[in-house]
């Protein structure tokens, strides 16, 4: 059963490993999450949320400095879009976390399918470091599909400064 927190719902998948869902604002309480991490490491699996306010902006930056003065690391796998915008955005939400695997859209331009592919930030580092897309195939027709962002607006976030 997912753990309501306002329009944010919380899943533990196993202890220290938790499924976040839906929209972050004032209501979600994000800073509390801290607390379940597991021997200082705590995984936010972000697959599932679909929107974030700029109230929740603030809320996350809270949980990040939360977490680095617990000394806890945080790994966000599964980064979903909207929250990838927002790791552009406004540095400080990045805080001293890392991230696994994200979400990026691709577009098949043989079949004209439009979708968020997940990338492994890890096996890709070294491509993303360049800026450069990882080759996707289209689930659909099997052609190469196309990065559709501005790979160096869309992957800053992962520039190691
Ligand atoms: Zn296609």
């Amino acid at each position: 059963m997912p753990e309501a927190h306002g329009r944010m719902t919380v899943v533990t998948e196993r202890a220290g490993v938790l499924q976040i869902g839906g929209a972050l604002d004032e209501t979600s309480g994000l800073v509390e999450l801290v607390g379940r991490a597991v021997e200082h490491e705590l995984v936010l699996d972000l697959g599932g949320v679909t929107f974030i306010n700029s109230l929740g902006v603030r809320d996350w930056i809270r949980m990040q400095a939360a977490a680095t003065k617990a000394g806890v690391h945080l790994e966000m796998r599964k980064v979903s879009e909207p929250v990838v915008h927002q790791l552009n955005m406004i540095v400080a939400t990045r805080g001293t976390g890392s991230v696994s695997s994200f979400y990026a859209p691709y577009a098949c331009d043989a079949c004209g399918r439009e979708e968020s592919r997940l990338i492994d930030a890890v096996a890709n580092a070294a491509a993303l470091q360049k800026m450069e897309a990882p080759p996707m195939v289209c689930p659909e027709c099997s052609q190469p599909m196309a990065f559709n962002d501005f790979p160096e607006r869309f992957f800053s976030f992962l520039a190691t400064s």
